[in-house]
């Protein structure tokens, strides 16, 4: 800690070099906080997009809102920014703003404890790092979730999830893949299999809605003009903003004309992209549109219904070695079993061996259920934040744009520690019951209750999303509600002021 004018400079350990991490040390760095530590469990920068490399990864948001809003990228060569494209972006802002050379790569946090001002945080490496602050920026979903299948581990053929997809395996005519799930991440790779020839098998347990939004290339001379004139990115993206938080955030939270719309655009698709009247109707969700997240797709159909790929409804028994086992008993032999099986999202930034004030461990903090302050802040652990928490606006919307919103609640919250109004901060029992029913008052309208089970509901079936506005969260968190916080001050401190 650097005294300086009586103002104080904090230490900070930020955990996760993805798009939140690299974010948060360059927002800390402009605040004029330089003592920051980055730890990153792997080799490269980029979290979700440097492990997401299955074939036709792409992101759903328009490319122009899924950047920062002060590094605009007037290259970007699709409207819907592919994987590699976007992994590329972060590496470069990344190294733009000299973070990667700061990255502790490989170093992955085992535990962090909180004793009296300062946590303690461990490493992989076995290293300890002491820091005033603790900025948990390791994404949603980021922990595969492999299915729990009598027999998963006996298949001989080449199996993996989709975030750790083997490359090395070949995937063309005369191989049969074996496909679980139809969420958005396989109704991106589902078309490139299908292209290559391979005799591809989906086992779909339950139905998505479509949304076709068509892709298309930014010509070489629009991406010119973008580079001129900096406002026709701005304009993309302020259009791809308004989409968004206009459109799919209030159609899923219960405003009735964007959700009729919603609904309506999905069943006409339906309608109208598949011929044969039965595939239809196995493809028909029996849950709300926006109950799941809406996979926003115009190739999935058009695959699934090639001579080379077949739906399977009939649900899995086991696998064998040689297979997978349906409950009608018939075995569908397999070369290559595809887990999209997708990820656990209430890990956060579990399996870390998170102690916070009096010994409380996040699991037990978490026991009976997971909450978190604004999404940030975490009663018994003080100088926590936890970047992405619970309740905050993930569904169909920039995860970016929540980031910066939350780094600049963070920012604010540090800088009251600098000018001494606090050492210790977290969120007051009475706020965290406020909060609670608050949000749950809010989800009663939305989509995410209508019907089906998905990554958006905790172990009790409430939603973990933020149920209103995009610009009620923006207005909620432009400034931190100090009656909400509790504050202390070490004696340490009380001495240094009457010092200094
Ligand atoms: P997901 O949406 O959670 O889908 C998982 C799929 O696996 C579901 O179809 C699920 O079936 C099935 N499944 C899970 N366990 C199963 C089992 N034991 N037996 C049979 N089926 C099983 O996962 P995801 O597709 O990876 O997508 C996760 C999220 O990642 C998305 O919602 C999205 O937020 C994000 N994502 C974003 C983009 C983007 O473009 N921005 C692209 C890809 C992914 P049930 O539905 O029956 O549970």
């Amino acid at each position: 800690m650097v005294e300086n004018n009586n103002k104080r400079t904090p230490s900070v350990v930020v955990i996760g070099a993805g798009m939140t991490g690299i974010l948060a040390t360059i927002k800390l760095r402009e605040a004029g906080i330089t003592d920051i530590t980055i730890l990153e469990k792997k080799a490269k920068v980029g979290g979700t997009w440097r492990e997401n490399t299955y074939p036709g990864v792409a992101c759903d948001v328009p490319a122009h809102m899924y950047t920062y809003s002060f590094e605009q990228n007037p290259n970007w060569s699709n409207y819907f920014a592919r994987g590699p494209e976007i992994q590329k972006y972060f590496e470069g802002i990344a190294d733009k703003y000299a973070v990667t050379g700061k990255v502790r790569f490989n170093e992955a946090v085992t535990g962090a404890r909180y004793d009296n001002g300062k946590w303690t945080v461990e490493t992989s490496q076995g290293n300890t790092f002491i820091a005033d602050f603790v900025i948990s920026a390791t994404g949603i979903l980021h922990h595969p979730s492999k299915p729990d299948i009598e027999g998963l581990d006996s298949f001989q053929g080449d199996m993996f999830h989709t975030a750790e997809w083997d490359h090395s395996v070949e995937i063309g005519k005369g191989k049969r893949v074996g496909v679980i799930g139809t969420g958005s991440t396989a109704a991106q790779f589902i078309p490139e299999l299908v292209k290559t020839g391979a005799d591809v098998s989906v086992f779909m347990r339950t139905p998505q809605w479509l949304l076709p939004m068509s892709d298309f290339t930014i010509p070489e001379w629009a991406k010119a003009m973008m580079r001129r004139f900096p406002f026709i990115p701005n304009l993309f993206r302020n259009t791809g903003k308004f989409t968004l938080e206009h459109f799919f955030t209030k159609a899923v939270t219960g405003h009735k004309p964007p959700k009729f719309i919603l609904e309506t655009a999905c069943k006409l698709n339906l309608r109208f992209s598949i011929k044969d009247s039965v595939l239809r109707e196995k493809l028909r969700p029996n849950y709300q549109v926006g109950c799941k997240r809406v996979v926003i797709n115009t190739t999935y159909y058009k695959a699934i219904q090639k001579s080379n790929s077949h739906l399977i409804t009939e649900s899995i028994e086991r696998i064998t070695e040689k297979g997978i086992v349906t409950r009608d008993g018939k075995l569908h032999e397999l070369d290559v079993l595809v887990l999209s099986t997708g990820f656990k999202p209430l890990n956060f930034m579990r399996p870390m061996n998170l102690v916070g004030k009096n010994g409380l461990h996040i699991d037990d903090a978490w026991g009976e259920k997971i909450q978190a302050y604004r999404s940030v802040l975490l009663p018994d652990f003080p100088n926590f934040f936890l970047m992405l928490g619970p309740y905050t606006p993930i569904g169909n919307f920039s995860v970016i744009a929540m980031s910066e919103v939350q780094m600049n609640y963070v920012l604010k919250l540090i800088e009251r520690w600098r000018n001494r109004e606090f050492d210790e901060l977290e969120p007051c029992q009475k706020a965290i019951e406020r909060f609670n029913g608050y949000v749950k008052d809010g989800v009663k309208n939305t989509s995410w209750v209508g019907g089906c089970n998905s990554w958006y509901l905790d172990g009790d079936g409430d939603p973990i999303l933020w149920p209103y506005t995009w610009k009620q969260w923006v207005k909620e968190m432009a400034e931190p509600d100090m009656n909400d916080l509790m504050t202390l001050k070490t004696p340490e401190s009380q001495h240094s002021i009457e010092v200094a």
